[in-house]
């Protein structure tokens, strides 16, 4: 049985105050609940140290939204692995349709992200998923087998247990509709064999899958309920603590 995962991609939102603010009041809502999943948060650079305090000892567990793939240099605005590392991340966001659609990353710069990211102790969260046009066209499965097997070029089985893959169309951010039950379920079983095909039966078995795009809390129990979907990863429904917890008791 594998353990749900929820996780919160905050986007350019809120400042340092604001994320105090959010993060405490989800801290202290989640240790009122008895939880049967995993809680990541994953706020801007610029409240991570904060945030990485005051998660601690708590049941919320800290991401990033990006990083880039080399260790050091002169790469002015970007941040490393092990910077991530340093301010307290476990998990980083890689691959989001906004990072590829609006800063033109290709599936082998994520994977050359992906690889940093285990080889410093990070854990993946990795984003695949098609556009409106690409599933009109029929060749959803197409799309995300080629996201598969080019972002995890060179990972081993062993580091697979590290990633958790994130299904997200990309006609499903942020727009309010959000993929059915069905529609999810169908292309995770798809991903799901397809990890199977690349890492074995038992690595496909144990790989967590969240599905992201308009989640929210009238939607969260119905997709959360499919076989195939393991969590989810959640944007504009996890900037309000109220709604995210709710999303969060779902499970
Ligand atoms: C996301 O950005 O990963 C996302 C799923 O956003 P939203 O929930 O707002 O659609």
């Amino acid at each position: 049985m594998r353990r749900k995962v929820i996780a919160g991609n905050w986007k350019m939102h809120k400042d340092l105050s604001e994320s105090q603010n959010l993060i405490s009041k989800l801290t202290n809502a989640l240790n009122k609940e008895e939880t049967k999943c995993d809680v990541i948060i994953c706020p801007p650079f610029t409240s991570l140290s904060e945030a990485a305090a005051l998660v601690k000892n708590t049941k919320v567990k800290l991401g990033a939204q990006n990083m880039y793939f080399e260790d050091k240099g002169a790469f002015t605005g970007e941040i490393s692995a092990a910077m991530l590392k340093s301010v307290g991340c476990e998990y980083v966001i890689l691959g989001h349709s906004e990072r590829r659609t609006i800063f033109g990353e290709s599936d082998s710069t994520v994977n050359k992200k992906i690889k940093k990211a285990l080889s410093s102790g990070l854990r993946p969260i990795f984003c695949i998923g098609e556009s409106l046009v690409e599933r009109e066209k029929g060749i959803t499965n197409e799309v995300v087998k080629r996201q598969v097997t080019e972002g995890l070029q060179q990972v081993s089985k062993g580091e697979m247990e590290k990633i958790i893959i994130a299904y997200e169309p990309i006609w499903a951010i942020g727009t309010g509709v959000n993929a059915t039950p069905q529609q999810a379920q169908e292309v995770h079983v798809f991903v799901r064999n397809l990890i199977g095909e690349i890492f074995g039966s038992d690595t496909a078995e144990k790989q967590i899958i969240q599905y992201g795009g308009s989640v929210k809390p009238d939607n969260a129990a119905d997709l959360l309920s499919q076989t195939d979907i393991d969590g989810a990863l959640v944007g504009g429904a996890c900037l309000d603590a109220d709604s995210f917890m709710s999303i969060i008791k779902s499970v």
